[in-house]
């Protein structure tokens, strides 16, 4: 979907499809590079991260693995508690397994905290995560993300596999969606 779908619904384009390409072919390099000669299994993480893994698997030069997990975090409102729910869980064993998980954005970075000490647990030989975007609240909590797409504001934003109310998803780039949507 253009923005000329969409135009009134949005406030600003702040990362274009452009941008977004160039930046997931640049961290698939990089993640070439850092598993060189090691096994891969990318985790995204559903199903904000579709776009993602769908970009990044898709511009690695190697073989990998995909599954996929769906969680949710429970929390009154629109803060995530740390506390989260596994709707769906990954189809293969991973122990011993490389992994890296792929996410849409880090925000409190709890939900991802959670996760990657569930996938640690479950003795994967190493735990990495991947993220398109970075809010500056993520910076409080201690969840090491190694690779970061573009930092952003801590505005609502939406496409690139990011929603509101399960819609724009389908936007081939990341927008701040406008006040009046859900005022
Ligand atoms: P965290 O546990 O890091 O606070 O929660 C991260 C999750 O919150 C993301 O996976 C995403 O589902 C949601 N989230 C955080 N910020 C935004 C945003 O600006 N837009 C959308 N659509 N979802 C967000």
């Amino acid at each position: 979907m253009d923005i000329n779908a969409i135009a009134s619904d949005i406030e600003r384009v702040i990362v274009s499809e452009e941008d977004l390409q160039k930046r997931v072919k640049e961290l698939a390099a990089e993640v070439d590079k850092d598993y060189d000669g090691q096994d891969l299994i990318l985790i995204g993480v559903l199903k904000g991260a579709v776009m993602a893994v769908a970009d990044l698997s898709r511009a690695m030069q190697r073989h990998i693995e995909m599954d996929w997990m769906a969680v949710s975090s429970y929390g009154s409102g629109t803060k995530s508690s740390g506390v989260v729910r596994i709707l769906k869980d990954l189809d293969r064993d991973i122990t011993g397994r490389n992994v890296l998980i792929v996410e849409d954005i880090v925000d409190s970075g709890l939900t991802l905290s959670w996760l990657k000490a569930n996938l640690e647990s479950r003795g994967a030989a190493s735990v990495e995560i991947l993220a398109i975007l970075r809010k500056p609240a993520a910076a409080k909590v201690e969840v090491n993300v190694k690779y970061v797409g573009f930092e952003i504001p801590s505005d609502f934003v939406i496409g690139y596999g990011l929603d509101y109310d399960e819609k724009y998803r389908n936007l081939p780039f990341i927008a701040v969606l406008a006040k009046h949507m859900y005022a």
